[in-house]
């Protein structure tokens, strides 16, 4: 299996359009040790033909274009993007859909309410289904491994196992409309695993960490987390107001009950954090918060980066 990092960053990417924090300022300025990051976006194949996205980021078009893997290939209309799975309703993980929408056939795998928000809350994404033979809909039951499968129903080689990491539907929904639908499927995790047994477990949001996490993630072989935040406080340090790393879902890095600690027990996979936000301090290299992200084993993941498994 061949993982490509497309983008790495949180929500707004880094730098963010209207933030001027000490990261965000520095890195217009060309002063910053560390890179730009795009949002977060992860292709996946199993054969170096057939490409899987993991969500689809608002920065995608450029994303692609940035990554001849998923140029077209055969004739006038082509893409070696089959399919995209979908782990959560946020906007920075479905945004991207709207530029996949020039009539080409794809499989979009969500659970049943994520397709319930998408295509009957949000008519923009009706440009998706303007033909029978645009995008096909997947269903994703939690807990039960599926094929992925290319757009001709042709297994990849890929399988993918998603979990259930939280029940808070995005801001976008009105709390009556979240209320109707299951607070299981707000926010998915996913295993995913090669023809040679190979796992990938992907979690870009994630906002607790409990014991049957831990025993899950010790099976797998690239664990691809959230690293959204340093501090359960990042946020409101840096605007003076607003929302925990917690209250907005991420578990943050640093601290007793950080990530870092909380897996640090792990021995299997390769440890590399993703979806990280602008403000973090671990993206600037010099600093002491990106040496203790290195001291502890783990990397930080940046755009452009191909993993093999
Ligand atoms: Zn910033």
């Amino acid at each position: 299996m061949r993982i490509e990092i497309l983008g790495s960053a949180a929500g707004g990417g880094f730098p963010q359009w209207n933030c001027n924090c000490r990261n965000c300022q520095s890195s217009r300025a060309g002063t910053f040790q560390g890179r730009a990051r795009t949002q977060t976006q992860v292709a996946v194949t199993g054969d170096h033909r057939r490409y899987f996205l993991l969500n689809a980021s608002p920065d995608l078009r450029l994303q692609i274009e940035a990554t001849p893997h998923l140029h077209p290939r055969h004739g006038q209309r082509d893409s070696p993007i089959s399919g995209v799975v979908l782990t959560s309703g946020d906007i920075d993980q479905v945004a991207g859909l709207l530029s996949l929408r020039e009539l080409q056939p794809i499989r979009l795998y969500s659970t049943p309410s994520l397709r319930r928000i998408l295509r009957e809350d949000n008519s923009l994404f009706g440009m998706l289904n303007r033909v029978p033979e645009q995008v096909s809909w997947q269903e994703i039951i939690l807990g039960r491994a599926f094929t992925l499968l290319d757009v001709g129903g042709v297994d990849s080689g890929l399988r993918c196992e998603a979990f259930s990491l939280g029940s808070r539907y995005p801001a976008y929904l009105s709390a009556q409309r979240s209320a109707s639908l299951r607070p299981e499927e707000a926010l998915l995790g996913l295993f995913l695993e090669s023809a040679s047994g190979k796992k990938l477990a992907y979690l870009p949001a994630v906002p607790a960490i409990d014991a049957s996490l831990l025993e899950r993630l010790e099976t797998t072989d690239l664990l691809l987390f959230d690293g959204t935040f340093w501090t359960d406080n990042e946020l409101i340090l840096v605007q003076g107001s607003g929302a925990t790393a917690r209250e907005m879902g991420h578990i943050p890095v640093a601290g007793d009950e950080g990530s870092l600690r909380k897996l640090a027990g792990l021995r299997r996979p390769r440890k590399v954090f993703i979806h990280i936000n602008n403000t973090n301090p671990m993206l600037d290299e010099s600093g002491p918060q990106y040496g203790e992200v290195r001291d502890a084993g783990w990397e930080i993941a940046a755009d452009g980066w191909s993993l093999e498994l």
